[in-house]
């Protein structure tokens, strides 16, 4: 088998393996950040209050694994409509600037002057975007630096990149970008480049990533534009 084979049927695995025990994970989850809240209630003036947050980012983290895990199980079924990108990137920026400020990373949003309008879920755009903004924003690590997402038409497109100015990442790591479970992170899932490729995909669309070690790094979507609604 081919290692994009192999790939592929991974994919497919976990996204099978979510869409059967999601519930499974979550409905529990609930349960558990609920008691926790009554403790916390319970135990504010305790001087061991932080634990409580710990607790709660991880649940936390637990969520957004199955909802990469979800994405990659069925991202079709959802409710496709022609959407302005521009659009799509400011009702995102409050989220985005909350992320680079948690980084103390100045975001610069290059919108394009006229609507660009795709044919999609909005929510699979964003978590795309997301996804990539979190890697670049991860990728300068609180250092000096910048996080660009840049929209125009390009070749009869809609180009969307997100550039960083961060560390970068050699050559047999950019060759492993896209293989489900590749991370070079100690609490990394190895997933968010595996869901936004196979977003884009699913809208006929490409991306690619450049790179340079210790310059920072560019990923490049292009998505076919569609007629705005009549
Ligand atoms: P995760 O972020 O959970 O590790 P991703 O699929 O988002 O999974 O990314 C896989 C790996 O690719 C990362 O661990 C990192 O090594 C590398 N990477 C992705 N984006 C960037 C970036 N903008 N700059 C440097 N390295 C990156
Ligand atoms: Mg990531």
């Amino acid at each position: 088998l081919e290692q994009s084979q192999i790939d592929a049927q991974k994919v497919e695995l976990v996204g099978t393996l979510a869409a059967s025990t999601a519930h499974e994970i979550r409905n529990p989850l609930t349960g558990i950040k609920g008691f926790i809240q009554l403790l916390q209630e319970k135990y504010k003036d305790s001087e061991d209050q932080y634990y409580f947050s710990v607790i709660d980012i991880e649940i936390q983290r637990i969520n957004e694994i199955v909802s990469e895990f979800l994405v990659l199980g069925k991202p079709t079924a959802h409710h496709h409509a022609v959407n302005d990108l521009n659009a799509i990137i400011l009702e995102l920026s409050p989220l985005l600037g909350s992320e680079a400020n948690l980084y103390n990373t100045e975001l610069d949003l290059k919108l394009n002057k006229e609507p660009l309008y795709i044919f999609c879920t909005k929510d699979h755009i964003k978590q795309v975007l997301l996804n990539l903004v979190k890697n670049a924003l991860e990728a300068i690590d609180k250092q000096e630096g910048k996080v660009t997402i840049a929209v125009r038409k390009f070749d009869g497109n809609a180009q969307i990149k997100v550039t960083d100015t961060g560390k970068g990442m050699p050559q047999e790591v950019q060759s492993k970008l896209f293989h489900p479970f590749f991370t070079m992170k100690d609490t990394g899932t190895g997933l968010g480049l595996v869901v936004c490729k196979r977003i884009i995909t699913m809208y006929k669309g490409t991306i690619s990533i450049k790179s340079v070690p210790n310059k920072g790094t560019e990923v490049t979507i292009m998505l076919p534009l569609t007629e705005p609604k009549a």
